[in-house]
């Protein structure tokens, strides 16, 4: 029978949910312990992995609480302790700013006051940034959520059914260009890009549709709509970035929605506070934003600019897992350039397509 979420918080001992021996053997499952009832999502991470281990587990062997403090209105988790339950050691030595973490699994890099932080050498960025109170560092319980397990646990069959349909929204299109920098409109390189991944994509078992085919203008609420009535298991919108002259930038990021209440990168996103339906797939989106990052900065000779969170109008209403890809600064010279070159267009879809076969494998295994 199943165990309701809140008798189990109110049940179970809050010092740790396993004890040492089976912990050693439970990886990769979730073993969170739980410092307070209330905090369901601590409580249902840990059920999703370890309930089949219940019935056999003696008594635990008291570990320290993991300690939780509030800093900027969130439940904040003392590093260390984190840390230690999932078996990850400390790496020595570091710059003293950093927190860099490993174990058979992965690498984590931490930044103290600082939201970036390294999974495996990726770039993500945290929606708050890592705090040091007392001598101890602490992450905010959202990120761990939501940047951090997607990650290093991603569930297994996580779409119930194989992934058949992606759909690539090649950004912009007729009376509105992007951005225009050197050669061709921002418009013009999106759907070349998106023709050179349909091409990929067409040799794979996956059905590729694409928002638009040719130079005309889509509105931004239609787009996931269009994702949405062609049944994509996938929505990847992709863009090329511009900065301001001088601000020598450039480089790869990926978007995916932030979790409501968590900041966005982009200004002019829409409400903090309300869940979208694009955060249904809060997980699936870091997943794949994740793995399509890893796959374009290990591949290219590109600037890692990590896995961001805005509340873009494309990602706050689709229905499926959905990211939005900046392919690079059109701004910065040397990138137009590259953006222009066929050669490295190709690489680049290369490098998408690879990583959305890597989540496919991933989610479906
Ligand atoms: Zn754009």
């Amino acid at each position: 029978m199943p165990l309701a979420l809140n008798q189990v918080a109110a049940d179970v001992c809050p010092l740790t949910l396993l004890p040492r021996h089976i912990r050693a053997d439970a990886r990769p499952l979730l073993r969170v312990s739980v410092f307070a009832s209330g905090r369901l999502w601590l409580v249902s991470l840990f059920l999703l992995g370890s309930i089949r281990l219940w019935a056999a587990v003696p008594a635990p062997t008291p570990l320290p609480q993991p300690r939780i403090i509030k800093l900027y209105g969130q439940d904040y988790v003392q590093l260390n302790r984190w840390a230690e339950e999932r078996e990850f050691k400390r790496v020595e030595p570091a710059p003293s700013d950093e927190i860099r973490l490993t174990n058979r699994r992965a690498a984590l890099t931490f930044k103290v006051d600082s939201r970036r932080a390294e999974i495996n050498g990726v770039v993500v960025w945290l929606s708050y940034a890592v705090a040091v109170r007392n001598g101890s560092a602490f992450i905010a319980g959202v990120d761990l959520k939501n940047v951090l397990y997607p990650v290093l646990y991603p569930a297994k069959n996580f779409h119930k059914t194989p992934l058949r349909t992606v759909v690539l929204d090649p950004g912009h299109g007729g009376k509105d260009p992007g951005n225009e920098e050197g050669k061709g409109p921002e418009k013009l390189h999106t759907l070349l890009l998106a023709k050179e991944i349909r091409s990929l994509l067409e040799k794979t078992p996956l059905k590729v549709v694409l928002v638009r085919t040719t130079d005309k203008f889509v509105d931004l609420d239609q787009r996931p709509d269009i994702a949405k009535k062609n049944r994509a298991d996938l929505y990847l919108s992709l863009h090329y970035n511009a900065a301001p002259h001088g601000a020598n930038v450039r480089g790869v990021e990926i978007y995916c929605l932030p979790p409501a209440g968590a900041p966005s990168a982009s200004g002019n996103s829409g409400d903090a506070r309300r869940d979208y339906l694009g955060n249904r797939n809060n997980v699936r989106n870091m997943l794949l934003a994740f793995l399509v990052q890893k796959s374009i900065v290990r591949s290219l000779t590109v600037e890692d600019r990590g896995v961001r969170h805005a509340r873009y109008a494309v990602l706050k209403n689709a229905t499926m897992p959905a990211i939005l890809i900046e392919g690079g600064f059109m701004s910065d010279p040397a990138e137009a350039q590259r953006i222009e070159n066929p050669i490295h267009r190709r690489k680049l879809a290369q490098a998408i397509v690879d990583g959305i076969l890597a989540y496919k494998r991933l989610v479906e295994r």
